[in-house]
C-alpha cells in the first residue's frame, strides 16, 4: 500500500506560476491596449472567414494543458480579429455600445476576486447598494434603501419587476401566487404597444400571464402609446371580467428612441392601481441630455424601472439594472432562504438573492463604479448629449437628402429612416430597404440594423459613441445612399 506524502500535482503545467501570470497580465494590457487603440482603422464588421470560422467551431477539448502566455497568441490571432463591430465609431447597429476602458481594467479586477455577490459583508456587496443608487440618482428616481439592484440585462430586470407586479396583484386578490400559483386568478391582463420590446412579451410568456394577456394598444403617429386607447382597453377589460394589473412605458423605444408620456401613463396607473413598469433599457439614461430631458418627466413616478448600463453607459456587458419604488414587494416576491444561506450579518436588508432569480450573482458593480467614477456625472452627461446632439445631426443629414426619409423625430439617440427615391413602388422600396443593412454591413464602412417602423421597412441608427464624428455620419448617409441605388440596380 503506497504511504506517498508527496504534494498533489499541481492543477496545471508549465508557465501557471505567479511569475507567469505577471508576464501575462502585462502582455495581455498591451494587447488590448493594442486592439482598442487600433479599431477605430479597420472596417467596422467584416464576415468571419470560413476558414477562421470552422476553426473556432471544430475546437477539440484539449486533454494537456498550456502556459498562459500561449493563450494569449490565441486569443490575439483567433478571436481579436472578428469583432462584432461595437467599440467601432460607425458602428450604429442595434443597442450596443463600445467598452468604457475603465469598465474594462475593472472586469479584470472584479474576476480576481471572484465574490458570490449574493450577499454576506464584503466590499461587492456595499459597491453594488451605492451604484444601484448612483443609477438611479443619474436618472432622476427616488433611491430607496434596497431599491434594486443589478443584473445580466433589462431582459432580467424586466422578469424580476412583472414578477413582483404578478405578485402584487394577486395579493390583492386574495391570491397568494407563489403557494397557490395562477389558476385560482381570473387572466391578469397588460398592456404594451406594438413599439414595446419584445423581452416584455417573453417575460410575460415565462411567467405564466399569456401573451393573450397582454394587449397591445395603439400609438400615435410617432410611436407613443395613445392613452384614449388604453383607457378604453382597461375599461372593457374591466367590464369582460378579467384584471388589469400593469402598463408598461418605453424611456426610449428600440425602433426609433419615442419616449411615451410617462408622466400621464403614471397618472393614469395611480387612478387605475395598476403597476407602472418602465423600460428605459436603452433610454432612461437619455434624461442626462438637457435638450431631450423633459421628455423623462414622470419616470420617477415608475413602480419600477429597467435600465441597462450596459448600453448607453458603455458599460462592458452584462449589467442591467431594475429599480422599483417598494423594496419590500420585491423582497416578497424572491426571498427564499434555506438553512445553509442563513446569515445573521446580512442586516435589515438581507441579500441581494432575496430580491431577485440569481443566487451566485457576478461583480457588477466594480465595473459601474469604475466607469462612473472615470466620467463623473457631467463626464456621462456630455458623452450622452453629444450621441442626442449626433442622432439630431444624422436626422438633418437624412432629411436634406432627397433619396432618404425620416420615419420618425429623433427624441433620443436614435434615428429611423429609409431609402425612399421617388418614383420607385413602395414593395420595391420594402424589399430594397429589407436588404438595404445588410448591403451596408458588407461594404464594411458603417454598421445599421434594420427593423419595421409604421409597416414600412426601415434602417436605424442609435448613437452611443461619443468618438463618432460629423464626418462618420456624412459617410454613413453616403454608404446608405451607394447601397440602396446598387439593391435598386439590381
Ligand atoms: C436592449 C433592450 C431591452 C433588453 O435588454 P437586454 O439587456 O438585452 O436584456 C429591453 N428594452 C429595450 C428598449 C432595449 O433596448
Amino acid at each position: 500500500m503506497s504511504t506517498s506524502s508527496a504534494a498533489p500535482a499541481a492543477p496545471a503545467g508549465p508557465g501557471h506560476s505567479p511569475s507567469d501570470f505577471r508576464a501575462a497580465a502585462h502582455q495581455a494590457a498591451d494587447l488590448l491596449a493594442d486592439y482598442l487603440t487600433e479599431l477605430p482603422a479597420r472596417p467596422v464588421w467584416q464576415p468571419m472567414p470560413d476558414a477562421a470560422r470552422e476553426r473556432l467551431l471544430a475546437l477539440p477539448l484539449p486533454e494537456q494543458g498550456r502556459p498562459l502566455a500561449e493563450l494569449l497568441d490565441d486569443i490575439s490571432e483567433e478571436v481579436l480579429p472578428y469583432p462584432m463591430g461595437n467599440g467601432h465609431p460607425r458602428f450604429f447597429g442595434w443597442v450596443n455600445a463600445a467598452p468604457s476602458p475603465a469598465g474594462v481594467l475593472a472586469t479584470l479586477a472584479a474576476s480576481a476576486m471572484n465574490p458570490s455577490t449574493a450577499g454576506g459583508d464584503h466590499a461587492d456587496v456595499h459597491l453594488e447598494r451605492t451604484v444601484v443608487r448612483w443609477i438611479a440618482e443619474l436618472v432622476g428616481y427616488p433611491a430607496a434603501p434596497g431599491g434594486g439592484l443589478l443584473t445580466s440585462g433589462a431582459s432580467m430586470a424586466t422578469i424580476v419587476a412583472l414578477g413582483a407586479a404578478r405578485a402584487r396583484a394577486a395579493q390583492r386578490l386574495g391570491v397568494d401566487v407563489r403557494e397557490q400559483g395562477l389558476a385560482a386568478l381570473p387572466p391578469l391582463t397588460g398592456y404594451v404597444t406594438g413599439e414595446t420590446h419584445s423581452c416584455v412579451r417573453k417575460a410575460a410568456q415565462l411567467l405564466g400571464l399569456g401573451s393573450a394577456n397582454l394587449r397591445t394598444v395603439a400609438t400615435d403617429a410617432d410611436g407613443h402609446l395613445d392613452l384614449d386607447a388604453l383607457r378604453a382597453a382597461v375599461a372593457e377589460d374591466r367590464a369582460a371580467g378579467r384584471a388589469p394589473f400593469r402598463v408598461v412605458g418605453s424611456a426610449g423605444t428600440v425602433n426609433s428612441g419615442a419616449v411615451d408620456d410617462l408622466e400621464a401613463l403614471a397618472g393614469f396607473c395611480a387612478e387605475e392601481q395598476l403597476w407602472f413598469h418602465v423600460d428605459g433599457a436603452y433610454g432612461a439614461f437619455g434624461r442626462l441630455d438637457p435638450a431631450s430631458a423633459h421628455r423623462f418627466a414622470g419616470l420617477e413616478l415608475a413602480d419600477s424601472l429597467a435600465l441597462d448600463p450596459h448600453k448607453w453607459l458603455g458599460v462592458p456587458v452584462d449589467c442591467g439594472c431594475l429599480l422599483v419604488r417598494d423594496p419590500a414587494q420585491l423582497r416578497a416576491t424572491y426571498s427564499l432562504v434555506p438553512s445553509y444561506l442563513r446569515d445573521d450579518a446580512a442586516g435589515d436588508l438581507g441579500w441581494f438573492s432575496e430580491y431577485g432569480i440569481e443566487q451566485t450573482r457576478p461583480f457588477r458593480s466594480l465595473k459601474v463604479w469604475a466607469t462612473l467614477a472615470a466620467l463623473g456625472r457631467a463626464g456621462v452627461a456630455a458623452s450622452i448629449a453629444r450621441c442626442c446632439e449626433l442622432a439630431r445631426l444624422l436626422g438633418e443629414l437624412v432629411e436634406a437628402e432627397p433619396d432618404l426619409e425620416l420615419l420618425a423625430p429623433v427624441e433620443t439617440s436614435i434615428a429611423a429612416f429609409r431609402f425612399a427615391p421617388a418614383g420607385v413602388a413602395q414593395e420595391r422600396l420594402d424589399a430594397v430597404n429589407q436588404a438595404l443593412p445588410v448591403a451596408v454591413q458588407q461594404r464594411g464602412q458603417a454598421f445599421v440594423t434594420g427593423t419595421v417602423l409604421h409597416g414600412r421597412e426601415a434602417a436605424r441608427a442609435c448613437l452611443l459613441n461619443p468618438a463618432t464624428t460629423e464626418a462618420d455620419l456624412k459617410l454613413l448617409v453616403q454608404e446608405v445612399l451607394a447601397a440602396g441605388r446598387e439593391l435598386l440596380a439590381r
